[in-house]
């Protein structure tokens, strides 16, 4: 049996500590909501930081100084929160418990604000290098590339995107795993025509090489193994939303994003998610933070109108 640690119910649960959830919680207690925060930790990914050695890291967009205007609004009004991982989510009635190992939580209304993880290469180098040369986003990193050679890893349309961003900023794009059949459309044909990129295939990358930064990258096909040199590699494999413990309830995408409205409303009344795990455009910093807000004003409105 869990142990049930309040006995009481809140208004609002948010689960997940990072820009999305952090904000939510900010607007929810200014608002005098009654908020418990569950999360993993404080910060979410906006504790990686990216920098690239030589090059000036004013091009970054990190939303980190926002972040920290709410993390410390958030110590000043010093509301619940509980250091775990939401293991379940229930909805009872009109009420939500949420269970993590050896509590529950109940509440009126719920905010899920968990974020995604990048699917990783799993190759040597790639965690050693993460944030000083190997990135999951080319929105956030490709801007530092400025004239130099990088890779692009990947296996979908977004390899390709990423691609096609790579070509405006970087001096060669060394594209590897982008099958034929995706290379053959309108945008691989643009790519192609940038002049600007070289395309492997059938290759798969089995290592990334350096000293402190990457310098080169080490593909194989099944015939030939080759090194090229560059100083960045975008992994564009795709991600993992982190759903496990909601994704029964609710409508999602087939990558297993949460899908939401303008309101940052679920397809569960009185559910509402907000950030990367959600089918949002982007997945930034400043957006997760606007995201936050409004989940957190449209849950306001939900409690509002709920019948006791
Ligand atoms: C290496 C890296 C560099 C990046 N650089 C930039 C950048 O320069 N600029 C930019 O705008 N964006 C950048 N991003 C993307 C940006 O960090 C995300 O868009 C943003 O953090 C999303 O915020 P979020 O709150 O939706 O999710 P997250 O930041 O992912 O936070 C999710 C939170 O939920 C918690 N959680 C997850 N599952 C559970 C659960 N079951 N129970 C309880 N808690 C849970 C986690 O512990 C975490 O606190 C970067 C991302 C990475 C990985």
């Amino acid at each position: 049996m869990k142990k049930d640690t309040t006995k009481k119910e809140y208004d609002l649960l948010i689960i997940g500590g990072g820009p999305a959830g952090l904000t939510a919680a900010a607007y929810a207690i200014r608002k005098r909501i009654e908020t418990m925060l569950i999360s993993e930790d404080i910060g979410g990914k906006t504790n990686y930081q990216f920098s690239l050695p030589g090059v000036e890291s004013h091009l970054i967009i990190d939303g980190e100084e926002l972040v920290s205007k709410f993390k410390s609004q958030m110590e000043y009004l010093d509301f619940a929160r509980h250091l775990g991982k939401v293991k379940k989510l229930e909805k009872i009635g009109n009420r939500f418990r949420a269970s993590t190992k050896d509590e529950s939580f109940k509440a009126k209304t719920v905010i899920i604000a968990t974020g995604v993880m990048p699917k990783r290469l799993n190759v040597p180098g790639e965690k050693e290098f993460l944030g000083r040369g190997v990135s999951y986003s080319t929105v956030s990193h490709a801007p530092l590339f400025i004239d130099m050679d990088v890779a692009v890893v990947g296996d979908g349309h977004n390899a390709l995107l990423a691609a096609a961003e790579l070509t405006q900023i970087a001096r060669k794009v060394h594209v590897v795993g982008v099958p034929t059949k995706i290379l053959d459309s309108p945008l691989g044909k643009k790519v192609k025509d940038s002049g600007k990129a070289e395309f492997y295939t059938d290759y798969e990358v089995k290592e990334i090489k350096g000293e402190t930064a990457p310098e080169k990258i080490v593909i194989k096909s099944k015939k030939v193994e080759k090194e090229i040199p560059v100083k960045g590699v975008f992994v564009e494999l795709g991600y993992i939303p982190s759903t496990d413990a909601f994704s029964h309830l609710m409508k999602t995408t087939p990558e297993g994003r949460i899908i939401i409205n303008e309101n940052n409303q679920t397809s569960v009344p009185g559910l509402f998610a907000a950030g990367d795990v959600t089918d949002v455009n982007a997945n930034q910093v400043v957006i997760a933070v606007g995201e936050g807000a409004n989940a957190a004003l449209s849950a306001y409105n939900y409690l509002l109108a709920l019948k006791p």
